[in-house]
């Protein structure tokens, strides 16, 4: 695990949106995306309390003032995309939390999400990867209610509650460009691997609580809005929309279909579905026709063949 990871450049997109590196893990690997309107801005995903400092040096370089930030949205409570919200909100006085009804409370009082993370990552990880959390306060919460509308200073931000990859999870699509900001519903799509056949993208199955049936329905929602372009956390913009929700639906029922085979085999172990995470993508990184070399392809990805096996793991257990 590297001490630290020198962030891509701020990418400025169409309709006030800024993709920001959190510099969380390597490079390219998560965002916190910027909307501004009309002068104020929202932060959609945090990164974590080490990321703070560069969400405000952007903020800086396009003269916003922290006075002027007035929506902090983590989409859900997993550390990349909540953990620095506490921190967030200490910088600007007049913002508020929106949150998911079930994330709320593990933001209150992180203590929870430490202890998990711990469990994972080990104490001195756990420091180097997310610094200090900090709790929010109760007052400057908002719920994210299922079809409820955010009016943002003149844009209308339809938020759904959008379960699959976790139960505390919900979405934002921005009514005005019909773009979606997807957190971790409309999986992980690195830029490393795009070419002429597009963007590579695969679902994220991680612990505790995967529910593929959950997810199918929600990427099968997110598609009937017919949108214009997905902002992922990880990581930026994608379009093609709709080629990308069937990629996605064709792979949730590969990663499916391999861990119940596992399962009836007796050989559902994290060894063993990580090695079939990787055959899957592998498969279907050739059907895209990518050429990076095959070490560089498992650098990419190693992180998610192993995340994705635990998630999996988890909810075959779950599901006996
Ligand atoms: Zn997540």
């Amino acid at each position: 695990m590297k001490e630290s990871c020198i962030p891509l450049p701020p990418i400025d997109h169409p309709d006030g949106v800024t993709t920001i590196d959190a510099a969380y893990v390597r490079p390219g690997f998560a965002a916190s995306h910027l909307l501004v309107e009309n002068g104020y801005a929202a932060f959609i995903d945090t990164g974590t309390t080490l990321s703070v400092p560069l969400l405000l040096k952007v903020l800086e370089e396009k003269r916003i003032t922290p006075e002027k930030v007035t929506h902090v949205m983590p989409t859900h409570v997993h550390l990349d995309h909540a953990g620095g919200a506490g921190a967030l909100l200490q910088e600007f006085p007049n913002a508020v939390l929106v949150v998911h009804s079930r994330g709320a409370r593990h933001l209150i009082d992180p203590a929870k999400l430490i202890a998990g993370t711990i469990a994972v990552y080990g104490e001195e990880n756990t420091r180097k990867l997310y610094g200090t959390i900090i709790p929010v306060p109760e007052e400057r919460i908002i719920i994210a209610e299922d079809e409820s509308r955010l009016d943002f200073h003149g844009r209308s931000l339809l938020l759904l509650d959008t379960p699959g990859h976790a139960r505390h999870h919900y979405s934002v699509i921005d009514e005005r460009s019909n773009t979606l900001f997807s957190g971790d519903n409309f999986g992980i799509s690195y830029r490393e691997f795009d070419n002429e056949n597009g963007a590579f993208i695969f679902p994220t199955t991680t612990p505790v609580q995967f529910d593929p049936e959950a997810m199918q329905k929600t990427l099968k929602r997110l598609l009937s809005y017919k949108l214009q372009a997905v902002y992922l956390t990880h990581f930026g913009r994608v379009t093609n929309v709709e080629k990308l929700g069937q990629d996605l639906l064709g792979c949730l029922d590969q990663l499916v279909e391999m861990a119940l085979d596992l399962k009836q085999q007796g050989r559902a172990e994290q060894t063993q579905l990580a090695a079939g995470v990787r055959t899957i993508f592998k498969d279907r990184l050739r059907s895209h026709n990518c050429q990076l070399p095959e070490k560089f392809q498992d650098e990419l990805l190693v992180h998610d063949y192993q995340l994705n096996a635990q998630g999996i793991g988890v909810w075959l257990e779950r599901k006996v």
